[in-house]
């Protein structure tokens, strides 16, 4: 995998649209600099009665539009930076699709596969104790992320809830239904990504999705399948971590999602045929949906990829190069901070829905979400159309302009 330092990177994106936008330099120093990064220790009894101190971060990037926002990962790969660009790409991607919040993000250096489950909820409950200094419903709400979940989330909920004397669902989102959860929190990003997919169709004249690749087969990946697969598109390439599999005649969603839960891979799905990831990412489709890891798209297979529409269900799945050679072959991509933005969609829902302890069904949540994404994607596609530059450089125009206003509207105290 190509290693590209993700903070380099943000600020690399930051620089292209302050360059456009005109940004005075003081200002964008600030956009470019994270509030505050809490970094903490968190010592943890493990099975074994030893115990192991794991670290933990949580970056605050900025809350000119609102309180922090993000989510929280569990992974061996964790760095300060990573955490650090993950939390500014919140605040822009919360700007886009005009959620009132700003960015944050958190993460714990650990395999989480390595844990017990008792070893992971020690963990959890620590670290939300050390964080819950500068997390709450008007500073900064976490949510899942990458290797967490609802399980996470309800320990931290109740871990804050117990050190305030009161039970407060407003603190975290992506929550079970049973203590402040939203509807439709589950299948939000693949819906989102869907949603995405149909507008970007309708921009480029394209009446038929028929031919949809999808690489990664988990939350996003399922359900922008399911999903797109309702909206009359044929999935005909996923993958999943153990390989890629194709049938040009088209796979049946629910029947490889079943088939994936018994076998635990959807390799060997009954017709269909073995590919690489190489073949998978080129294959000629109308849509390809990375929806797997970082840097999966690099120049060489920019130059190779036969589709139309790229949708960016995962973070950072095509480095900046690709992203020019893309831009040249005319392959329209749906930069990841729009594209993945439905599960924070839903994340605001919920967290209104606390607020208000006042709770909506499936349809009216997936409507208010549907909106909030349909204009974000309109307003991108608009400025980039006018700035002539591809959807990833107009989402960063609008996001750091709509950022703009807000502190231009608040000013700098003192
Ligand atoms: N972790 C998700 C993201 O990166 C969700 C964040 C949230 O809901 O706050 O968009």
């Amino acid at each position: 995998m190509v290693k590209i330092d993700p903070w380099k990177n943000a600020l690399k994106q930051l620089d292209d649209a302050a360059k456009i936008l005109k940004i005075d330099p003081g200002v964008h120093d600030m956009l470019g600099t994270p509030k505050k990064i809490l970094i903490v220790a968190l010592p943890v009894k493990m099975d074994n009665g030893k115990i192991k101190v794991f670290t933990g971060y949580r970056s605050q990037h900025n809350d000119f539009r609102g309180p922090h926002k993000g989510g929280i990962r569990y992974h061996p790969d964790v760095t300060i930076e990573e955490v650090k660009a993950l939390s500014m790409w919140m605040t822009w991607k919360c700007a886009i699709v005009d959620v009132p919040f700003g960015g944050g993000k958190g993460g714990i250096i650990c395999d989480p596969k390595k844990l017990s489950a008792g070893e992971k909820e020690r963990l959890t409950r620590r670290y939300a104790y050390a964080i819950s200094e500068i997390i709450g419903p008007g500073k900064d709400i976490p949510a899942p992320d990458v290797y967490t979940t609802g399980t996470e989330m309800a320990q931290i909920m109740d871990v804050y809830s117990v050190m305030h004397g009161q039970g407060e669902p407003a603190v975290i989102t992506g929550k079970p239904l049973s203590i402040g959860g939203s509807q439709a929190r589950n299948v939000a990003t693949g819906l989102g990504v869907a949603y995405c997919v149909r507008e970007a169709a309708r921009k480029i004249g394209m009446k038929h999705y028929e031919n949809i690749v999808i690489q990664g087969f988990g939350n996003a990946g399922t359900f922008a399948a399911e999903y797109l697969e309702k909206m009359g598109g044929r999935i005909i390439a996923v993958s999943d971590s153990k390989g890629s599999i194709i049938n040009p005649k088209g796979l049946d969603t629910k029947k490889v999602i079943e088939y994936k839960k018994k076998k635990g891979t959807v390799v060997g799905y009954p017709g269909s045929k073995k590919i690489t990831t190489e073949q998978l990412l080129t294959t000629p489709c109308d849509v390809l949906i990375p929806a797997a890891l970082e840097n999966q798209i690099t120049p060489e297979i920019a130059k190779k990829i036969k589709c139309k529409i790229i949708a960016e269900a995962a973070n950072g799945p095509t480095t900046p190069e690709a992203d020019d050679i893309l831009f040249k072959r005319g392959i329209m991509v749906i930069p990841d901070i729009l594209a993945n933005s439905g599960g924070v969609c839903i994340s605001y829902l919920e967290w209104v829905q606390n607020l208000q302890r006042y709770y909506w069904t499936f349809d009216e949540v997936a409507k208010k979400m549907e909106e909030h994404i349909v204009r974000g994607f309109n307003d991108t596609y608009n400025l980039a159309k006018k700035h002539k530059v591809d959807l990833r450089k107009g989402s960063m125009v609008l996001a750091v302009g709509r950022v703009l206003d807000s502190f231009n509207a608040r000013g700098l105290w003192p």
